[in-house]
């Protein structure tokens, strides 16, 4: 336990049961979060797919269709409301799910959302131009190719952040910067102006409505430092962004990775470390 921090997760709790590159069941990583001390945690699977052709790659690989892949999620919402009676003197849990951003998503998101009622929603981009940008580096490579260059990419990832943002307003916006997973040169793209100016109108925005930075600490496994970057980060909190932590958990050996490496980061840049709770959905 960090001595008198809180400890809480706005984006966790992708679970093998529900999600094919995660591990364990949904009910061992709630007993994970538990067990660690946490108070309070947003489960946050991935939504399904809209069909067959934006399955993850992992998910195509299996055979998995589009259409059990939202059978299945059901289920999970199921799950997550019996888990949160069922652990309520223990951990206060969210059932939330994560979007996606691609072609017709939006209103995707917006029929689940009518459908399962959750308590909030992450909003992230994981696709530009129809590509994943978080899978591998080959794709990351394909999708800068397609955009033309890695600065267009960053600006086209930003923009298509921003709309889904204004679309959707969700509670919380999922690792800001995923854009840079595979740059390696990441921190001299950011810097690049046109790079940097939708880095600023993005966060201005996410400050005009109020709405949760994700501190996303699966970063410091897949990218050197958590989502956002420290610059990005420096800047979110000058315009009094809430910043929350979200340790992104794939699994039991996920759950609360990285967290005090993530509270040195944030203490450094005067974070007080009070958590601000995402505004949930009034049903
Ligand atoms: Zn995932
Ligand atoms: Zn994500």
């Amino acid at each position: 336990m960090n001595l008198g921090i809180e400890k809480v997760s706005v984006h966790g709790g992708h679970s093998g049961q529900y999600c094919h590159h995660a591990k364990n069941t949904l009910q061992e990583v709630v007993q994970a979060y538990i067990a660690a001390g946490y108070s309070w945690v947003g489960i946050t699977e991935h939504m399904p797919p809209l069909n067959d052709s934006v399955r993850y790659p992992d998910e195509a690989d299996s055979g998995i269709s589009a259409d059990q892949l939202q059978n299945q999620f059901q289920h999970y919402f199921a799950e997550v409301r019996a888990l949160q009676r069922q652990y309520a003197d223990h951990i206060q849990l969210y059932a939330a799910f994560e979007t996606e951003t691609y072609h017709g998503s939006a209103s995707y998101v917006r029929e689940l959302i009518e459908a399962c009622r959750p308590d909030y929603i992450v909003g992230s981009v994981h696709h530009v131009g129809g590509i994943g940008i978080d899978v591998d580096r080959e794709q990351f490579e394909e999708a800068k190719h397609k955009s033309g260059s890695m600065e267009h990419l960053y600006c086209q990832y930003f923009d298509l952040q921003l709309a889904m943002l204004q679309d959707l307003k969700p509670s919380v916006v999922g690792h800001f910067d995923l854009i840079r997973k595979f740059d390696d040169d990441y921190l001299d793209t950011l810097e690049l102006p046109s790079v940097w100016s939708h880095v600023e109108r993005n966060l201005g925005y996410i400050a005009e409505q109020g709405l949760i930075l994700d501190f996303n600490l699966r970063g410091f496994d897949k990218a050197v430092e958590q989502y956002p970057a420290v610059p990005v980060l420096k800047l979110a909190l000058q315009l009094g962004v809430a910043v929350v932590p979200g340790d992104d958990s794939h699994g039991v050996n996920s759950v609360g990775r990285n967290y005090q490496r993530g509270i040195e980061v944030l203490k450094s840049l005067g974070h007080n470390c009070q958590w601000q709770r995402p505004m949930l959905f009034d049903w």
